[in-house]
């Protein structure tokens, strides 16, 4: 780290994006200062970029990278190498004891001091208290910077009533249950990688558009992949990755009567899904929606990325520098990527061949 603090950071502006340096405070207690190694876009911060309300800001929060300085006692020391979720909730507050620590107002803060799409970031105590892993040698950073994805899919999957045997790492129940996911996104994608990790007797079923992500996801274990979805398909649990109202009313067509529908995706702000009321009432349907992991499920993350038993490198078709924020965007937006992940500190954006092949 040079003298004067600073991090180069891809700053979200009026008009766009910049690189720019900025000044770093001083650590508090606690705190570490990471040099960033890799960092995730993720569809939330292509949210935030399409509904930016003017304000400079720091995205990114899906982050992995070394420690060079450290504040007070902490759990970590120079050299080591971590992976960090940027949302701890508080634990105590109602919400938090209810379930929805998702929710809580604490849960809110982010804590990376700027951002993640930067050289260079502070972590804040909670974070680093409650929310961050140390990584071994065979733990690659490009793995664990799935970390938050991860925990936010786990919590999907719990709150699509397939809790049984996750939390607990306990033997799956023997009935198999049919999963529709809409999407082979990288969100869509890590919902059948996390699944077929934690050995869930589930058939999975891909309803995407595209053919060739169609055929990364029979490649990554879908049992079949559909499009147009068929009739009849009866699902206990559909996970919407798309997002909007044609994406909800598909999936509670999709869904069995008394099955479950969960909601995993931006729409357009003040966008609406004009539902199929009666259908809903008598069918008994439930739609869930899920946006976040909360320690729980960041640590049950954690321990599959770091046992192994997920992998989702593959899904990872771009790494780039931080000067290439944008093309990492576009890259996202045409659907030429599943997971963009910026490296600030190479040289230059090593060759990577795409999983995913271009579509007409
Ligand atoms: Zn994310
Ligand atoms: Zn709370």
């Amino acid at each position: 780290m040079n003298a004067e603090r600073t991090t180069t950071a891809v700053v979200l502006e009026q008009g766009g994006t910049a690189l720019r340096p900025l000044p770093l405070r001083r650590l508090r207690q606690g705190e570490v200062l990471l040099r960033v190694r890799a960092a995730g876009l993720c569809g939330t911060d292509l949210f935030k970029l399409r509904h930016h309300d003017g304000a400079a800001t720091v995205l990114g929060h899906e982050v992995v990278g070394e420690v060079i300085e450290t504040a007070g006692r902490c759990r970590f020391e120079r050299g080591d190498l971590v992976v960090a979720a940027h949302h701890v909730a508080c634990g105590v507050c109602a919400l938090c004891r209810g379930g929805s620590e998702t929710q809580c107002d604490g849960f809110r803060e982010n804590l990376l001091d700027p951002g993640g799409f930067c050289t260079h970031t502070i972590l804040a105590r909670r974070a680093v208290d409650h929310a961050a892993y140390l990584l071994d040698d065979a733990l690659d950073p490009l793995a664990a910077v799935f970390l938050e994805p991860t925990a936010c899919v786990l919590r999907a999957l719990e709150r699509g009533g397939l809790e049984h045997g996750i939390l607990s790492l306990e033997p799956p129940a023997p009935d198999s249950v049919r999963v529709v996911v809409q999407g082979a996104g990288s969100m869509g994608l890590l919902h059948l990688l996390v699944i077929r990790a934690l050995g869930l007797h589930a058939e999975i079923v891909i309803a995407e558009p595209d053919p060739a992500r169609r055929r990364l996801a029979e490649r990554l274990g879908a049992d079949r992949t559909v499009w147009p979805p068929p009739t009849g398909l009866d699902a206990d649990v559909v996970f919407d990755t798309v997002g909007g109202g044609a994406a909800l009313r598909q999936a509670i067509e999709l869904a069995r009567r008394g099955g479950t529908v969960v909601l995993f995706a931006h729409a357009d702000d003040d966008s609406d899904a004009a539902l199929p009321f009666n259908r809903l009432f008598r069918s008994e349907q439930r739609i869930v929606a899920s946006y976040s992991g909360s320690a729980r499920e960041q640590g049950l993350a954690f321990q599959l990325l770091s046992s192994g038993a997920l992998d989702p490198r593959t899904l990872v078709t771009h790494e780039l520098p931080l000067d290439a924020f944008d093309i990492g965007v576009e890259h996202c937006r045409a659907g030429r990527a599943l997971k963009v992940v910026f490296r600030p500190h190479y040289e230059a954006a090593p060759a990577r061949p795409m999983a995913l092949p271009a579509t007409a």
